[in-house]
């Protein structure tokens, strides 16, 4: 049974294709203007964005639709339960995505698609502050080398 209306459905995809492009690949750039290097496609729960392997930082963009944003989370009126749902279930596997990665040590950093749009000067010092004291915490572990 096909519960997406044609329009839902091609969004659906353009999203799914879209993995590479728009808010992320912006946040991507600032980054690298920025002179920090970053991992992409890491295999990680939850695929994130961005990944900081030293560092152990990864950085999630969350589409405001896709996560249920409290400002831009528009619910649409057809379909109304599945949306609801599906959001949810987004939401639910956020969090387990979030729990599992911290178990194995990393640092998460979730990005509301629209903090890119408002101030992607502030995320991207918010992030490499995270990303620079991680590293330098990491530093002072290992054994100097001699
Ligand atoms: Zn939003």
């Amino acid at each position: 049974m096909d519960v997406l209306t044609r329009e839902q459905r091609s969004l659906c995809m353009s999203r799914i294709r879209g993995k590479n492009t728009r808010p992320e690949m912006r946040l991507r750039l600032a980054l690298w203007a920025v002179g920090l290097r970053y991992r992409i496609h890491a295999r990680l729960p939850g695929r994130p964005d961005v990944v900081f392997p030293s560092a152990r930082v990864a950085v999630f963009v969350d589409g405001c639709f896709w996560h249920g944003c409290p400002d831009h989370g528009v619910k649409p009126k057809t379909n109304a339960q599945f949306w609801e749902e599906k959001i949810a279930s987004n939401a639910a596997r956020d969090r387990r995505n979030n729990a599992a990665l911290q178990e194995a040590g990393w640092s998460i950093v979730r990005i509301w698609e629209h903090e890119l749009r408002g101030d992607l000067t502030g995320v991207v010092r918010r992030i490499r502050k995270l990303v620079v004291s991680r590293r330098s915490r990491s530093a002072v572990k290992k054994p100097s080398k001699t």
